[in-house]
């Protein structure tokens, strides 16, 4: 039997989403697996990558978290820390970076996740960026009142688009924000303060990128849709996105600064942006995997990379395979496209409680789909925005084009039905 490669902490990964934990046996890692403190051990078994888990609340006791990890740490070394949860990445960094481990350091994850910091930094380094005010002190909403109307505002550092509402108006801005704050308050245990920024009008593309040593590698641009607001309800990603090269390489170039302006110089991001008039403004970048392990499945079929093995080997310090010999900080191009993949993010499409998740069945059976995963079902309860409960499902897929794909998404869009029972107050 060959030895492991390595092994790595998880921290809060649902085993509902497997990428990551089929990529780790792929690459010979064990995984030593923090689930979420709501999440039952599946019945069918764990995937047999997680030799053991080791329950911690690390929303609730950060301090008590790193303790319990460096005690662990003390009687067997692990290689590694990781995280696919965005509010985790910062605590994964700081764990690393406590204990010796590689990794971007906490300085550099809270850049990439508490939405005023990056945008300070981006801004600093000339980026595209929209104007914005962060909402903590007298006079930031006068202040707030000067932007370019409409705006958006969000909780600082929040995920899944939860708070994130457009005020069209500066005097729709100080109830909404109230509003805002309040949602914050009861469902995000560490929101920060809110940032209100100018409305980028413009379609949305979602970038995938592994870096090692600062050698940053843009591996796929995939279109997001055109959510317009209010609230911003994700709804499809498809990659490869068809766009000009020109416009590519415009989005390679702001990604790979973007990196060296937020300083992540090591392991997968997330980049989210939006393209006025054929320029990019960045959204944000997390300093992980997107979407709980969807990134990985958009990758691995777009371009062949096993971007969540490459994920763990960097965590660990061994080499990524993905990348060609070449000395630090040289110019790489946008990895080449051999494939397409999507993700359908089922829509909520009202509120209440659900009484029948329609079509779901039928795609299930779709030889072009990988994975569906389910998240509502009959008898939950939708809450009205801009509240959020979540999404009902993902659709992964994959396709020979990125227009094979996006007929395909028009097709779920007109099968897939969420039904909800008659008339019940759920607030
Ligand atoms: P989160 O981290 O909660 O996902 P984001 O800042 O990514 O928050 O915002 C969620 C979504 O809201 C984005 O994907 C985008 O569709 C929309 N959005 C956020 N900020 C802006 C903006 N300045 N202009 C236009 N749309 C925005």
């Amino acid at each position: 039997m060959t030895p492991p490669a390595a092994t790595v902490v998880l921290l809060y990964q649902r085993t509902s989403l497997p990428w990551i934990f089929e990529s780790a046996e792929r690459a010979g890692v064990r995984l030593v697996l923090v689930p979420r403190p709501d999440e039952e051990p599946p019945p069918e078994g764990l995937p047999p990558a997680v030799t053991e888990v080791l329950p911690l609340d690390v929303e609730r006791d950060r301090a008590g978290a790193l303790e319990a990890l460096r005690r662990r740490h003390e009687a067997e070394p692990f290689d590694g820390v990781l995280t696919l949860y965005d509010p985790l990445v910062p605590f994964a960094a700081r764990a690393a970076e406590t204990l010796g481990l590689p990794g971007i350091g906490y300085d550099t994850a809270l850049g990439a996740q508490d939405k005023r910091i990056m945008r300070q930094r981006l801004a600093a380094a000339g980026l595209n960026t929209p104007r914005f005010v962060s909402l903590d002190g007298p006079g930031a909403l006068a202040e707030a009142a000067r932007l370019r109307y409409p705006v958006v505002v969000k909780p600082a550092r929040g995920y899944s688009s939860f708070g994130v509402v457009r005020a069209d108006t500066p005097d729709a801005l100080g109830p909404l924000a109230a509003e805002v704050s309040g949602y914050c308050r009861e469902r995000l245990d560490d929101a920060g303060s809110l940032l209100v920024e100018e409305y980028l009008d413009g379609p949305e593309y979602a970038v995938e990128s592994l870096a090692h040593r600062g050698r940053v590698r843009v591996l796929t641009i995939g279109y997001k849709g055109r959510p317009e607001g209010p609230y911003f309800e994700e709804s499809v990603y498809r990659a490869p996105a068809p766009l000009p090269a020109a416009v590519q390489e415009a989005v390679r170039r702001e990604v790979t600064a973007a990196h060296a302006a937020l300083g992540i110089t090591d392991g997968p991001t997330h980049t989210e942006l939006r393209l006025c008039d054929g320029t990019p403004y960045l959204l944000e970048m997390g300093a992980r995997i997107g979407g709980s392990g969807v990134s990985h499945h958009i990758v691995r079929h777009v371009t062949g990379v096993d971007l969540a093995a490459e994920a763990l080997r960097i965590a660990a310090g061994l080499a990524p395979e993905s990348f060609g010999p070449g000395p630090s900080g040289e110019a790489e191009g946008l990895a080449r496209a051999t494939g397409a993949a999507g993700n359908y993010i089922v829509p909520c499409g009202g509120s209440g409680r659900i009484a029948a998740v329609r079509g779901l069945d039928a795609v299930r059976a779709d030889p072009r789909v990988d994975h569906v995963v389910q998240m509502l079902f009959p008898g939950d309860v939708v809450r009205p925005y801009p509240d959020f409960t979540g999404y009902p499902a993902f659709v992964l897929s994959h396709h020979g084009s990125a227009a094979d794909g996006e007929e395909f998404h028009r097709a779920l869009a007109r099968d897939i039905r969420i039904d909800y029972a008659p008339e019940e107050a759920v607030r």
